[in-house]
């Protein structure tokens, strides 16, 4: 059996500058993909509309071209699966919102965060769609979703809830790594029911990235260990959506000089402030080696 031509994606969200720890995690993903003799894709992650800015993915894109990144398709160049820009993608996700509804997979929440970081009982670190957030309590978890619920239920979601995804507890989910190996969670334990819709009418990062990466056919997925938990979490998603799910392969996370995850305020380390400084992609990756 042929084995599917490989497809690789950047996905950066354009809610700052780039800096070092994305430029590596995108630098495996480009050498994985030109190793394979296959496809890049530039995929803008525009959806929080709060945080990202235009010219932030002018920047990105400059950025990213100056550091040697070259994908066959994206936001500027076009491509079979365009539109790139998740923005422009709503409709998908919401056909994606609506069969996971449509199945009672999903039900309406509308606990605010501060009521789920004080069930949780524990002070957490809020992530971007990352590993990190507190179990869900169920508090909002109803005992079943019945037939009819399903069928009357068909207002479109409103700003007072966002949509969570019922996970099916004790169920154990694996996968192989294509870095780290076989991996395992259990859905309940190792993280709660997650929100696919957003109070603000939007996508979870969880829900966008994985409608994308099917329909774009990305056949692997290279990012950073800080999102070994939501792989899980988008795992159950492509069952739920009956789509095939990518290999999956966790970068190691760059730390600064004092042991912290490099994040976009370390502005000292942004690519434009290393080129600005007069650093050449080349001194930098030679670093790396
Ligand atoms: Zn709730």
């Amino acid at each position: 059996m042929p084995s599917p031509a490989y497809r690789g994606r950047l996905a950066p969200s354009p809610t700052g500058y780039l800096h070092l720890g994305h430029a590596r995690t995108f630098w495996t993903a480009q050498q994985r993909a030109r190793a394979a003799g296959g496809t890049l894709v530039l995929r803008n992650e525009d959806l929080d509309r709060s945080r990202c800015r235009p010219e932030y993915v002018t920047a990105m894109i400059e950025d990213l071209r100056w550091f040697g990144f070259d994908w066959q398709e994206g936001p500027d160049c076009g491509g079979p699966h365009a539109p790139y820009d998740q923005s422009a993608r709503l409709d998908l996700y919401r056909a994606a919102f609506e069969k996971l509804r449509a199945a009672g997979l999903v039900y309406p929440c509308t606990c605010s965060r501060r009521d789920i970081a004080e069930s949780a009982g524990a002070p957490h670190e809020s992530g971007n769609g990352g590993g990190d957030e507190p179990l869900y309590s169920g508090r909002c978890r109803p005992e079943h979703i019945d037939a009819a619920e399903r069928a009357t239920r068909a207002t479109w979601p409103r700003a007072d809830h966002s949509w969570r995804f019922r996970v099916p507890d004790g169920h154990r989910i694996q996968f192989s790594d294509t870095a780290l190996g076989p991996q395992a969670a259990v859905a309940g334990e190792t993280f709660g029911d997650f929100v696919v819709w957003r109070r603000e009418d939007l996508p979870s990062y969880q829900l966008a990235v994985t409608v994308d990466d099917a329909a774009m056919g990305i056949s692997e997925v290279v990012r950073g260990a800080d999102l070994l938990v939501s792989t899980f979490r988008q795992l159950l998603l492509y069952e739920a959506l009956d789509l095939p799910p990518p290999a999956f392969h966790h970068c190691p996370l760059m730390l600064d000089d004092r042991g912290h995850r490099l994040a976009k305020r370390h502005d000292s380390l942004s690519l434009r402030t290393l080129r600005a400084t007069g650093r050449s992609p080349e001194s930098i990756r030679a670093e790396w080696r």
